[in-house]
């Protein structure tokens, strides 16, 4: 079977590993955000790309969810030294080194998509990772501080105002302009299923969507498509969601989200058992819904979870 995953970073790859131990045969190819992306110390950094390779491939930092393990901070303190910044974006030593292959690479002529796969070849996650796109796309959020309104980049509200503020737009600057990268409309059109794991429905799942093809391409695939909620109990599992959600004028609720997607993109949607109330909610809008457990505490719940949305998509494909 041929399973084409949307993913951002953490909500992402944590079902990503529930999806390969419930489905060890499949083939899984993964479209992963870039608009996280960041130029920082002239070093490219793919924060959401490299969350994906490092879970599957055992290197994640697993209290955190993003990162390496065993890491250690000496060259950001050296910058700091220098009085070089940002301060604000954990880059460790052992990531550094990730973000300098991948800059070496880029600068020598390669796409994105090649220096992803070549990062795979040490990692071997197991799964296809490709970039939703070779082109630059960085997300970028209006906010308005101290009175002044300004546009900053999605990592300066994420992580240095930790969302603090509200959003006011959320703009994939570039997506217009882009292009899906190499192999992601053919595993589009070559797909059995496609899933939309719990992740950032705006500036995870959104800013894949947004690269023009790939929307219109999972909706003339034809085959079943199911998303799990990464609302639970009308709050974000882990984050700000809510926030970036109220800037596109969609409630954090798992109900909200599926009608956001809606009917001409999705056929399944799972919600938390805590959230079987808005079971009809999403029905109404011509997407058939199940509650489940949805909170991936292991690698067994994501696992449970990955094995609801094969079953739900083999219910709506009947
Ligand atoms: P990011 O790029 O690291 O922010 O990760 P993603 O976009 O892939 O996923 C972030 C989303 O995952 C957040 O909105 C969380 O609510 C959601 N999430 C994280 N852990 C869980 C979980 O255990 N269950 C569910 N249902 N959602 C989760
Ligand atoms: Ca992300």
């Amino acid at each position: 079977m041929r399973i084409v995953v949307l993913a951002g970073g953490i909500g992402g790859a944590r079902f990503l590993r529930g999806l390969q131990q419930a489905a060890p045969e499949a083939d899984v190819t993964v479209i992963g955000n870039t608009g996280d992306d960041i130029h920082l110390f002239g070093l490219k950094v793919c924060p959401d790309l490299d969350t994906v390779m490092y879970t599957l491939g055992g290197g994640i930092n697993e209290d955190q969810g993003w990162g390496r393990q065993d890491e250690t901070f000496q060259v950001k303190s050296e910058l700091a030294a220098y009085g070089v910044g940002p301060e604000w974006f954990g880059l460790g030593d052992r990531d550094f080194a990730t973000h300098i292959v991948r800059t070496q690479m880029l600068s020598a002529g390669y796409p994105l998509s090649a220096v992803t796969e070549a990062l795979c070849d040490r990692w071997k996650p197991g799964v296809r990772l490709l970039p939703m796109s070779d082109d630059r796309v960085e997300t970028h959020v209006a906010v308005t501080v101290d009175g002044e309104r300004k546009v900053i980049h999605f990592q300066e509200y994420w992580v240095r105002l930790r969302a603090s503020v509200a959003a006011e737009a959320v703009v994939p600057v570039g997506a217009d302009q882009a292009e899906p990268a190499p192999g992601v409309l053919e595993a589009i059109a070559s797909a059995d299923v496609i899933l939309f794991p719990p992740s950032n429905p705006v500036v995870s799942v959104g800013t894949i969507l947004a690269v023009p093809g790939i929307r219109e391409a999972i909706a003339e695939a034809g085959v079943p498509v199911v998303g799990l909620s990464p609302i639970v109990g009308d709050a974000p599992v882990r984050g700000m969601a809510d926030k970036v959600l109220a800037a596109v004028g969609v409630e954090a609720t798992a109900a909200a989200v599926a009608r956001h997607y809606g009917s001409g993109l999705l056929d399944g949607w799972l919600v938390d058992l805590v959230d079987e109330a808005s079971v009809p909610a999403v029905e109404e809008a011509g997407i058939v819904c199940k509650a489940v457990p949805l909170m991936m505490t292991d690698v067994d719940a994501a696992a449970e979870m990955a094995r609801a949305a094969l079953a739900l998509a083999e219910e709506v494909r009947a």
